[in-house]
């Protein structure tokens, strides 16, 4: 499967569209339409409150992405977040070292340019450091640089203490936020995948330093089964575990979640063992002390975080791919989202615009909209209506029809299956409550 074919489906049906299309399109950067954002908020809130909920011991944060800039030079950030970039001299196309070398292939020098074809033209690797930076206040010098924030993380550590203090946490405990992070990515392909504005959904866990194997273990597992609650089909997941030389500067031990992508294999999420490189970092440039009290053992140690990162964007293109189905049957394509994210969970169709047909369907949006997000289309033929739908995901279509005026039933099809039930409109909201278990 091509992933232009979701690209387009997205453009349609109002799930992402390139940002400023108007202006001929602003390259790597999308916005999210009316069915995208809807998805994105759903996959988000499964994220927080399995993070949130679920564990007594993990609590949220919303820190700024503006932040002291000394923050980004003991993080590491300045001097180090840097991509090596090569560009192939025929057709000047752009790429990471780190792309254009395979396992099988280490030697990327000598390969042939994915863009033209030709063989071993690349420049040498330049260096590039990859945070957006502004300058706030009045005064633009020196003093008033600023970075955008490329990881959600930072925000946490700098936060730590006084999130533990204020909620009396005690070791281990988790940190957990969503928010924006930019990196000006040279290389930005895929649609959704890399971009330059994107959001994490981060957690970072704070244990006892000699409790870090035990923990990593724990998250990678936690980690990779929740995919399922997004409907997300686990044999198109793998760990892949980054070898010594592809290690960040602040991890002891690093797993990705790769997702089998219509372009491949590829990151979505990263398990790492950041040790207590930051806090140490911090404790450093800031003069002031990062350490823990342990009430416990009565004795002050700086945690290891054990860190799981996800990217939203990615993991919304995931879901996308995952649910993306060509039904040749029946000449359809069917985004199969689980109902829980399904950025609608039913339409409302009267079959005809007379005979009283839509004052039956007013009064059953009236009563389904207290208990689900639903939508009422009158708008064409049903089969149309109905197709509509099957792209955007809605699990549901219920039709009046003529026989609703006399025995008050309605049809109730099954987005997959197309298969239709004739249900009274009193037991309407028990029986769609009971179809979401079938999906
Ligand atoms: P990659 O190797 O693909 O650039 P990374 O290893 O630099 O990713 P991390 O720094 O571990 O990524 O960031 C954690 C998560 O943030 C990633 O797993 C990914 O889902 C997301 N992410 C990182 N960069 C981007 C981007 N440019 N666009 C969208 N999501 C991103």
């Amino acid at each position: 499967m091509n992933i232009e074919k979701i690209v387009s489906l997205c453009k349609r049906r109002g799930f992402i569209f390139q940002s400023s299309e108007i202006y001929g399109g602003f390259k790597a950067v999308y916005d999210y339409g009316p069915l995208g954002v809807a998805l994105k908020n759903n996959i988000s809130k499964i994220w927080w409150k399995a993070m949130t909920q679920h564990h007594e011991n993990i609590v949220g944060l919303d820190s700024a992405i503006f932040t002291h800039p000394k923050i980004w030079e003991a993080s590491g950030h300045v001097g180090a977040f840097n991509d090596p970039l090569v560009d192939c001299k025929q057709c000047k196309a752009r790429y990471r070292v780190d792309e254009l070398s395979t396992e099988t292939n280490p030697d990327w020098g000598k390969m042939t340019c994915p863009n033209c074809g030709s063989k071993g033209s690349f420049t040498d690797p330049r260096q590039f450091n990859l945070m957006f930076k502004t300058s706030i206040g009045a005064v633009e010098d020196d003093s008033s640089i600023a970075y955008l924030r490329p990881e959600t993380a930072q925000g946490i550590y700098v936060n730590y203490l006084l999130v533990q203090n204020a909620m009396r946490l005690k070791v281990p405990f988790g940190i957990a936020q969503v928010g924006k992070a930019f990196r000006n990515e040279i290389v930005a392909r895929n649609f959704i995948f890399r971009t330059r504005e994107f959001e994490q959904m981060e957690m970072q866990y704070f244990v006892q330093p000699d409790q870090d194997d035990q923990s990593l273990n724990e998250w990678k597992d936690q980690r990779f089964s929740f995919y399922s609650q997004l409907g997300i089909d686990k044999n198109k997941l793998r760990f892949k575990q980054h070898g010594p030389d592809e290690l960040a500067h602040y991890a002891k031990e690093a797993w990705d979640i790769e997702y089998e992508f219509p372009f491949g294999w590829s990151e979505v999420e990263g398990i790492h063992n950041r040790t207590d490189f930051d806090l140490k970092q911090h404790q450093e440039f800031s003069g002031k002390k990062m350490e823990y009290f342990d009430p416990v053992e009565n004795k002050r140690y700086l945690p290891y975080i054990i860190e799981t990162s996800a990217g939203l964007n990615r993991m919304l293109l995931a879901v996308l791919s995952n649910a993306y189905w060509e039904d040749t049957d029946n000449n359809r394509v069917v985004m199969r989202l689980d109902p829980k994210i399904a950025p609608v969970l039913a339409v409302v169709c009267p079959l005809t615009k007379k005979d009283g047909l839509p004052e039956i369907g007013r009064n059953i949006m009236d009563f389904l909209k207290k208990e689900f997000k639903v939508i009422y289309d009158q708008q064409g033929s049903i089969g149309k209506r109905y197709y509509r739908q099957d792209e955007a995901g809605t699990p549901f279509g219920i039709t009046v029809d003529h026989q609703s005026k006399d025995d008050q039933s309605v049809t109730l099809r099954h987005r997959d299956t197309q298969h239709q039930d004739r249900v009274a409109i009193d037991q309407l909201v028990n029986a769609i409550k009971n179809k979401i278990g079938e999906f």
